[in-house]
């Protein structure tokens, strides 16, 4: 089986008092090779908490994830993580952190092919590649970090909301270079996003999660960014179909963050598909 799958799986956190908190509930999912997957949902919907038991970051309660065949069972140089927070080494150049991870696989002879180079290229940084962290812009770093996170070219590229802190104008920039690098390379990625716009962009597989037990609610795969290839981001924002999905999952969202109906009745899971 290529691509991701992810069967049954279940997070329980203990809580103090000997209580428990099911942050992740049954959620199975399928990402073929080569797809941009998006977990969405409202805060505390346990996307994060999905992310990582991929990443091999957190242990699973139940169920199983699988990367092309092969169980997830702790971190591996097959997954790259990118997190919201700007992950650099402060004593190493721009060129030393995305050469970081190649290096540590032992990596001589990608590095002497210039896959650093080429990387600090794909990301405009390669005229600060002498420069250290604190020299450069939150956007900057957080291109160091994918970078990075390229060079070790994972066949499951994960982020969790990579480009959250950035202003508008970096965060546009950073999306369409994430479309351009990842169509190019032929990898595959999930990424969590709260952002609607981000998305329904994004997204050729948008996994919709509701919260308190974060369970997947709907699968989402917009077919109309087809018909706008080579077009630019307003054709999307003023297609029928992009408006029809935004409505659509910002709905989901409201109601989300609603109080359970009075009846208390547990809703039987139905997974819609939009
Ligand atoms: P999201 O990323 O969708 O905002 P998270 O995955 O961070 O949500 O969290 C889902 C739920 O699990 C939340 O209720 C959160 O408080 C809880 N949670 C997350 N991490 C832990 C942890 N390490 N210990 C206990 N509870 C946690
Ligand atoms: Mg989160």
């Amino acid at each position: 089986m290529q691509g991701l799958s992810v069967t049954g799986v279940t997070k329980v956190y203990p809580m103090p008092g000997g209580r428990e908190l099911t942050a992740v509930e049954d959620v199975s999912l399928q990402l073929e090779p080569n797809r941009i997957g998006v977990l969405i949902g409202p805060s505390g919907c346990g996307k994060s908490t999905l992310l990582r038991m991929v990443a091999g970051l957190e242990r699973r309660t139940c169920g199983e994830i699988r990367l092309n065949g092969r169980l997830v069972d702790g971190p591996g140089r097959d997954r790259g993580m990118v997190f919201q927070s700007y992950t650099s080494f402060p004593w190493l150049t721009v060129r030393e952190n995305v050469a970081y991870g190649v290096k540590i696989n032992g990596d001589s002879l990608m590095l002497q092919e210039g896959v650093v180079e080429h990387y600090l290229e794909r990301v405009k940084l390669e005229h600060v590649a002498d420069a250290y962290p604190h020299q450069l812009s939150g956007g900057m770093r957080q291109r160091v970090a994918i970078a990075r996170t390229f060079a070790n070219s994972p066949e499951l590229l994960l982020m969790d909301e990579p480009f959250g802190a950035l202003d508008p104008e970096t965060r546009w920039q950073m999306q369409e270079l994430l479309l351009e690098v990842v169509h190019k390379e032929r990898m595959s990625v999930l990424m969590v996003t709260h952002d609607i716009e981000e998305a329904l962009y994004l997204g050729e597989d948008i996994f919709f999660l509701s919260s308190h037990p974060g369970r997947l609610e709907a699968e989402i795969h917009p077919q109309f960014k087809q018909e706008l290839a080579g077009q630019d981001r307003d054709a999307m924002l003023a297609h029928p179909e992009y408006i029809r999905l935004e409505r659509q999952i910002r709905r989901m969202m409201r109601e989300q963050g609603q109080p359970a109906p009075a009846d208390g009745g547990e809703q039987p899971l139905k997974l819609l598909r939009l």
